[in-house]
Formats: structure tokens, C-alpha cells, sequence
């Protein structure tokens, strides 16, 4: 039997991607011209998939870029002449603060300890900030941002740019758009595709911001937001982008739709609940974020008691189930379990009574 990921990232694919594959290598997809009326077509089916998804606001636009990193990049080059402000909590948070210095942005920064998440009240963001960054969930560290709290911080602090890293929470995350500018994912996560594709939300204050800027400043060239959009308008790219990848997505967003993301939500938070139960009880394991509210139910972190926490990676790998190791300095000590739509409810059963007997 192959085995079942449950890595945050490549992770395990949609069930239904290898079906969509073959169809389009049947169909010959890959071939067809990114300036063919197919390639337009596609595109147009994309978009009206992940409006549904997502419920997004008119008038956002939706841009494809090669990764979430380089959306990272791209948004600060386009939104931003100065000053940004980023809440850091972990190692991916903690990225997009690091392009915004290479970039000689003035980065400020509110930074919690690996584990914790933000309190309301903490958040201060200073007068002239151009662009706030938000990591809905942390990959590194297991701790989501509750979405009602990101919602809050709109009408806190109305002034700056709103941008939401929703990488490992898409599409569980029920993010009102209205509330926010922008937003992003790479669809290795929790879309279960193969990696390479990076997808952009961004409304229409972030278009007059990126226009304003553009032309006083190097605003990410051939990916900045003005030209992105000026081909989206047709349903182009700047340049080839990976067909593949947009095909994949777009079947799987249908498929998502067709399932119900009120259903795929439910389905996620039973499933993360379970782990978490079991995680509480067990002698050797705990959950590794002590705040409930802050415990991610797509990305969960467990510590490990007593035993390299490799260990239990390779008695769980030699039954077939791969879960992800601890970030960076914790290597030893936890390890990761993705929660995301392709992981069925039997397969996290499998998981946890393969674990309780270790
Ligand atoms: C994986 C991840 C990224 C980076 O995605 P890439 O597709 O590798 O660029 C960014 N943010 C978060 C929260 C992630 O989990």
C-alpha cells in the first residue's frame, strides 16, 4: 500500500489529482500555447473556482506567481516604499519580516516566542505603516492566528495595507476578505497539488497603492502587481507560467466546491480535534501549543517525551505513515502532522492508533 503523507508540505496529494493529470495529458494541455483561447479559458475557470472558494469580494483579482516565497517579495515591492510592520512568531513569519530588510525597508516587528500566538490587546502597529503582515498559521511552529482576530485588526488599525500569508491554512480558513488586501497560498499544502505555483488575492486599494508607487520605484518587475494585473485583465501572464499546476488547481477547486468547504471545515476541525485529544492523553506525546486558540488545525505540532522524536518518525514510516519532522532547532524534540483536505478521516484514525502503542 502506498504510504499516506501527512507532511506539511509537499504533502499528500487530492485524491483526485492523478484523475485530473491523466485528462489532461490525454487532452495534450501541456502543449497548448499560454496565449491560445485555452489557455484564457483555463485561466477564466481558475479565477470563477476560487472566487466561490474564497468568497471573495468583486473586486479582487486573482495573479499566479512560482511560489508563496516569492509573493513574499513581490508584495513589498509593489505595496510598499518604507515602512512595514510584521507580526513574527515562527520561521515563516519570520521570512517575510527578512525580505522586507533585504529590501532596505524600515521593518518593524512584534515577535512572540516559538509556540505563542498574538493577544489583540499586544498589537500595537505604528502610525505610517504602508503594509501589516499576518501569518494566518505557522507552518514552523503549529500556532494559527484565529481569523476573527485578523478581521479585528481592520478596524483597529485602518491605515495600512492588510497582507495575509494563508499558505498552510488555505482553504480551511474562513477569511473575510473584505477585511483584509491581500492574500496568499502555494498550493503544496493544503490544496495537495505538486509544488510550484504560488496564487495572489489582492483587491483594488492594493492596485491604487502598487500604481502610485510604480514608475518612483522598482516594484518587482515582470511579476510587480501593475503588470500581473494588466494581463489578468485578459487572462494572461507576464510570462509561461506552470499550466500544469493552474490545470490541477482549478479541477481541484471544483472538486472542493462540489464537496462543500462548509463540509471540508467540519471535516478538518473533527479530525485535528481528534489528534489533539489523543495528544493530551498520551504519556509520550503533547501538544506542543499551550493556547487552544492558537492550536492550528491544519499543521499540529506535538512534542515528544523521552524518545528522539526520529525515532517515532521511522516506527510510524516503516507502517506507511509519513509525518513531518520538527522545524529547525526542534528537529529532535517534535514533529508535524498535517491536518489538510487530502488526509481522509480513516487515515487519521490509522495515524493515531499507530501512535498510541509506541
Ligand atoms: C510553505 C510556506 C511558505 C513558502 O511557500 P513556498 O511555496 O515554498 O514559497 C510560506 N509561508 C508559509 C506559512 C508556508 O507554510
Amino acid at each position: 500500500m502506498a504510504p499516506v503523507y501527512f507532511t506539511p508540505g509537499p504533502a499528500q496529494l487530492y485524491p483526485t489529482v492523478a484523475g485530473h493529470l491523466q485528462t489532461a495529458l490525454d487532452k495534450q494541455v501541456f502543449s497548448q500555447s499560454h496565449r491560445s483561447q485555452a489557455f484564457k479559458d483555463l485561466y477564466q475557470r481558475a479565477d470563477e473556482g476560487l472566487r466561490a472558494l474564497f468568497q471573495l469580494p468583486q473586486d479582487y483579482a486573482i495573479y499566479f506567481t512560482g511560489s508563496a516565497t516569492e509573493i513574499w517579495e513581490r508584495s513589498l515591492q509593489s505595496l510598499t516604499a518604507q515602512h512595514t510592520f510584521h507580526l513574527v512568531n515562527g520561521s515563516f513569519s519570520k521570512k517575510y519580516l527578512d525580505h522586507a530588510k533585504w529590501l532596505g525597508r524600515q521593518a518593524q516587528v512584534l515577535q512572540k516566542p516559538f509556540g505563542q500566538g498574538f493577544s489583540l490587546a499586544e498589537i500595537q502597529v505604528p502610525t505610517g505603516t504602508e503594509l501589516l503582515t499576518i501569518t494566518q498559521n505557522e507552518t514552523s511552529s503549529g500556532v494559527c492566528m484565529p481569523v476573527g482576530d485578523i478581521h479585528a485588526l481592520r478596524s483597529l488599525f485602518p491605515e495600512p495595507l492588510v497582507s495575509v500569508d494563508m499558505v498552510s491554512g488555505a482553504p480551511y480558513a474562513a477569511l473575510d476578505f473584505s477585511q483584509v488586501d491581500m492574500a496568499f497560498f502555494s498550493v503544496q499544502k493544503g490544496f495537495g497539488l505538486p509544488a510550484g505555483l504560488g496564487v495572489w488575492l489582492v483587491n483594488e486599494r492594493c492596485r491604487e497603492v502598487a500604481a502610485t508607487l510604480e514608475g518612483q520605484q522598482y516594484t518587482g518587475g515582470h511579476y510587480s502587481i501593475a503588470s500581473l494585473h494588466d494581463q489578468y485583465q485578459q487572462f494572461q501572464t507576464p510570462c509561461t507560467p506552470n499550466v500544469l499546476d493552474i490545470y490541477l488547481l482549478t479541477h481541484v477547486v471544483e472538486d472542493m466546491l462540489a464537496k462543500g468547504i462548509d463540509t471540508i471545515r467540519q471535516e478538518t476541525e473533527a479530525k485535528a480535534q481528534q489528534v489533539y485529544a489523543f495528544l493530551e492523553e498520551s504519556a509520550l506525546f503533547a501538544p506542543f501549543v499551550q493556547e487552544k486558540a492558537h492550536r492550528s488545525p491544519t499543521v499540529l505540532v506535538a512534542e515528544v517525551m523521552e524518545k528522539p522524536a526520529a525515532e517515532v518518525i521511522s516506527h510510524l514510516k516503516a507502517q506507511g505513515l509519513v509525518v513531518g519532522s520538527g522545524y529547525g532547532a526542534f528537529k529532535e524534540k517534535q514533529i508535524r502532522i498535517a491536518n489538510f483536505p487530502a488526509v481522509t478521516e480513516q487515515e487519521i484514525d490509522r495515524l493515531v492508533q499507530a501512535m498510541r502503542p509506541i
